[in-house]
């Protein structure tokens, strides 16, 4: 096909190249791209549900781990997931506007001059101190309407909340409140995702000694949650009257000490196809840095996805990839765009195989928590890493569901 020397061109091919600007507008070819089987997340939400014997508030802070925030809030609402938890307004502003009804509640701290948002969105709001209650009730006095809020309460994490010991004159004036319904009290575990840690057990004796001061002053008890993922997966007794599963929702354990007392199913997976392929000769270093020397004639290939994608330039040298079912490591520095894969002196590939950098190829598997291990993280930096430039992909749920 003809190419127009400038955009605005008229010629018989005008028409083609505006139908491929057009494709690409709407759906990117790149070949490197995040695929999320919704299927895989609706089975741990019944799974985590069952397990718990509560009902889940699903957490999809950060871009629902990077599998997408509205998709799958819409997803986990088709699935009738109870709640929802962002960490910050503007992603709860982000599911209003996206359609999104179930109840939100926004996990992080808040600022005065953000209260009113939450409530003309309808957004349930941490309040974590007696300053923000007074906030609070300002803000929702002036428009009018009262505010939905949940009590935060610090039983050891020491990040935000009010301490445990001196929960009693927070709660009264929470309770108090003529422009506040206190929907939930909660806390958050520091250590669950370590089944062995004496820590949770002595979170969960603060948290429900504090809790006492409702039925001490005559006040109904809100809704109790303590449990993350590491709560459900290790400590039944945290479950209480909600749970807060994040990266189990999306089937990855927490840590590489957390045990598999649920069988969950890993919904993300990260593909790109081989770009280029080449004969490196004994001796020839590759990447930035020349930190790596072939050690033999060997054929390397590169794949098009790099730390500008949020894949960690740490997996240098350190990471593995599938190829044709085969684990190949990567060699050389990760560069911003594209790493380089050695597949051995025998090894064949051609260009635009599927490489499959987080998923399963045939019989074989790289999950999430193994890259972590490589790039000397959690799988949870791994997953909210990965950004918007890959496109994202969605397989089962149904179509009603996007
Ligand atoms: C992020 C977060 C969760 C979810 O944690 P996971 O370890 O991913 O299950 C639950 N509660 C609060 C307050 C959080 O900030």
């Amino acid at each position: 096909m003809a190419v127009p020397t400038s955009y605005s061109a008229a010629s018989a091919a005008s028409d083609d190249i505006d139908a491929l600007r057009h494709r690409h507008a709407e759906a990117s070819d790149r070949p490197t791209r995040i695929r999320v089987d919704l299927d895989a997340l609706t089975h741990n939400l019944h799974a985590l549900r069952a397990k718990a014997g509560a009902p889940v508030m699903g957490i999809v802070k950060a871009n629902a781990y990077g599998h997408g925030l509205v998709t799958v809030a819409r997803h986990l609402q088709a699935q009738g997931v109870e709640q929802l938890g962002v960490a910050f307004l503007e992603e709860g502003i982000a599911l209003r506007q996206a359609g999104v009804r179930v109840p939100i509640l926004v996990l992080g701290g808040i600022f005065g001059p953000q209260v009113a948002q939450f409530i003309v969105h309808d957004l349930e709001i941490t309040v974590s101190s007696l300053d923000k209650l007074r906030q609070v009730e300002a803000a929702a006095e002036a428009l009018g309407h009262r505010a939905t809020i949940h009590l935060k309460l610090d039983t050891g994490m020491e990040r935000i909340g009010v301490h445990s010991y001196n929960a009693g004159p927070f709660i009264e004036a929470a309770v108090a409140s003529s422009w506040c319904v206190v929907k939930g009290v909660y806390s958050h575990l520091a250590c669950a995702d370590d089944p062995a840690s004496p820590m949770t057990a002595v979170q969960l004796e603060r948290f429900l000694d504090a809790c006492t001061h409702f039925e001490r002053i005559g006040a109904p008890m809100p809704l109790r949650h303590l449990a993350n993922s590491g709560g459900v997966l290790h400590f039944p007794e945290t479950c209480l009257d909600m749970v807060r599963p994040g990266i189990a929702l999306y089937g990855v354990l927490p840590d590489p000490a957390s045990r598999r007392t649920v069988d969950l199913r890993p919904a993300l997976s990260l593909v790109s196809q081989v770009v280029y392929f080449k004969v490196v000769k004994a001796g020839h270093s590759v990447s930035y840095g020349a930190t790596w020397t072939a050690p033999r004639d060997t054929r390397v290939v590169t794949v098009p996805i790099g730390y500008g994608d949020g894949y960690p330039r740490a997996l240098s040298s350190r990471g593995d990839v599938l190829i044709r079912g085969q684990r190949h490591p990567i060699v050389g520095r990760i560069c911003m765009d594209q790493f380089m894969v050695d597949i051995g002196p025998q090894g064949t590939a051609y260009n635009e195989d599927d490489v499959v950098l987080i998923g399963r190829q045939g019989d074989a598997g790289i999950d999430c928590e193994s890259v972590a291990i490589a790039a000397g993280t959690i799988p949870y930096e791994i997953l909210v890493g990965l950004n918007d430039r890959i496109p994202r992909e969605y397989r089962g749920g149904g179509l009603s569901d996007r």
